[in-house]
């Protein structure tokens, strides 16, 4: 289906104007959800709750987004090249939840223990893809979700130019390709039919949910196209065994690098961890001083053919590999917006609240952009989308969500925050802005035990890296009284 004639054009926006109202007045709108990660599982679940009609398109065979973890990664590229992953999931095999799972759970659906799971509090990451599932199960979401279909073209069916009269009345076309069939197709040698299973059709509104640590994000060495030997964004990396006896250089202190780093001591012969000075916590300088084959150093100055690796200290080693584990940058390969939102060092503007774009808002919405928050801010993010596309709740005008968001960009240069963390939340606000979205749809706050919780495990990850998943000193008080609501887990 093709709707390319004004005629076309005509027909659908009347049909689509008959959108149905309850007695309230709440309409029902006709939306997109892009991604079955736990983002768009949560929008599916609270624009159903509000009365629309709801579809989610998913790439993979099955839900979970990041957590669908993918052992098989030998097709993709290692450094991340090119706009189209083959592998999603960026979680290696050895992964445990960062927040405790009391925090990790949405409020009315918690993360408690199952018969014969993993019962950590900090469980492994197939733990948290059954609970996705359990979640998908109990809230049906499968019957709304296609699986196996990539989203490849967002954009405007109705968009003229700046004029409100097109904006308010804004459908949006998605294309999207049936994954499986088309391999299927291409492998019976029919190239004609691979490139006829693709859809077109039309919404009301698209909730963008696609993720944002996929897209492998690589700053640039002197001397790194031409280094010959293994190099690998740890989007790829799932075990150490690869690494048996070689020099590894992990690059970047992000979560990832540092369990990277700890778990590759034991099978490769060196582990050379290079990090900005300042970044290095007392947690991972305390692993350093007990590990014999870890070193820290400061960044790379400079890469050579034969294998050298010179760090801008002067010193240098010889490496086998180099793991750079420098994090993501936000992709959106298949959204045209004529250049309305811009993903510019890795800020996705202009946002009002992370959330809407002010010119194509609310028919167009992102939700799981904010970075390190936890889990159930994407179900307020979600709570507010599906009430403000229902009409129970209204945006501000959009000179004022301009303003809104300048003035928080703003506020971030002010605050010397480089604009690559515009959307890294937590360490910057605290759980204010949890609060601050639960007002939006009227939600309750996150619990203050919860935080409490959160702020303790976090303190924890930076003294003692090694152990704060397992440690046992948790304030008791706080467990008990998560123990008292749901079985999260023994005390
Ligand atoms: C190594 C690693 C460890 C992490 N550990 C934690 C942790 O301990 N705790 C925590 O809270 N968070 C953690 N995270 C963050 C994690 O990304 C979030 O928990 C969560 O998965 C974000 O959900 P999402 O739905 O926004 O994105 P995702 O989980 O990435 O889901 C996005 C979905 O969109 C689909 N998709 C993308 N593009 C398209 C397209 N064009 N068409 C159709 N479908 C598409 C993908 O296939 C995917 O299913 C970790 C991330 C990584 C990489």
């Amino acid at each position: 289906m093709h709707f390319k004639s004004t005629q076309q054009k005509k027909y659908i926006s009347k049909k689509f104007k008959k959108m149905v109202s309850d007695q309230n007045g709440y309409v029902s709108k006709r939306v997109c959800v892009v991604g079955a990660g736990p983002s768009g599982l949560v929008a599916a679940r609270e624009l159903k709750k509000e009365g629309h009609d709801v579809i989610v398109l998913e790439q993979k065979q099955e839900i979970g987004g990041q957590w669908l973890y993918d052992p098989n990664v030998e097709d993709e590229d290692p450094l991340g090249k090119g706009l189209i992953r083959k592998v999603h999931s960026g979680v290696y095999a050895s992964l445990r939840v960062f927040a405790p799972r009391e925090a990790m759970g949405f409020p009315d659906f918690p993360f408690v223990v199952k018969e014969g799971g993993d019962c950590r509090r900090h469980p492994g990451h197939s733990e948290y893809l059954e609970y996705l599932k359990d979640f998908c199960e109990v809230f049906g979401l499968r019957d709304f979700i296609r699986f196996n279909t990539r989203v490849e073209y967002v954009g405007m069916l109705n968009y003229e130019g700046n004029n409100g009269d097109d904006i308010k009345d804004l459908k949006w076309i998605v294309r999207s390709v049936n994954l499986k069939k088309q391999t299927r197709k291409r492998d019976d040698g029919d190239e004609k039919a691979a490139a006829a299973v693709a859809a077109e059709e039309l919404f009301d509104a698209v909730v963008v949910a696609n993720g944002h640590y996929c897209q492998p994000y690589l700053s640039p060495i002197k001397g790194m196209e031409d280094w010959k030997r293994k190099q690998m964004h740890s989007h790829v990396y799932r075990t150490p065994d690869p690494f048996k006896n070689e020099v590894v250089v992990v690059v970047g202190n992000s979560q990832s690098g540092q369990d990277i780093s700890m778990e590759l001591t034991k099978m490769a012969k060196e582990v050379h961890f290079s990090a900005k000075d300042k970044s290095v916590t007392e947690g991972l300088l305390k692993v350093i001083s007990k590990c014999s084959n870890l070193h820290l150093h400061p960044v790379i100055d400079s890469m050579y053919e034969d294998g050298r690796v010179v760090f801008i200290d002067g010193n240098s080693i010889i490496a086998d590999t180099i793991i750079y584990a420098t994090g993501y940058s936000y992709s959106f390969p298949f959204l045209d917006t004529k250049g309305i939102v811009k993903v510019n060092d890795n800020r996705v503007e202009p946002l009002y609240e992370h959330t809407f774009p002010p010119l194509l808002a609310p028919s167009l919405s992102f939700i799981g952009i904010p970075k390190m928050v936890l889990l159930p801010f994407f179900e307020l993010q979600a709570k507010w989308i599906a009430q403000v596309l229902s009409g129970k709740k209204k945006l501000p005008s959009f000179e004022q969500m301009m303003i809104s968001a300048q003035e928080f960009y703003h506020s971030r240069d002010l605050s010397s925050i480089p604009k690559h963390y515009t959307h890294a939340i937590i360490p910057y606000d605290g759980f204010e802005y949890c609060d601050k979205y639960a007002d939006f749809s009227d939600s309750p706050h996150l619990e203050d035990w919860k935080k409490e919780l959160v702020l303790y495990s976090a303190s924890k990850y930076f003294t003692d890296l090694e152990n704060f998943r397992d440690s046992n000193d948790h304030d008791h008080k706080m467990l008990q009284l998560a123990q008292q609501i749901y079985n999260y887990t023994k005390v």
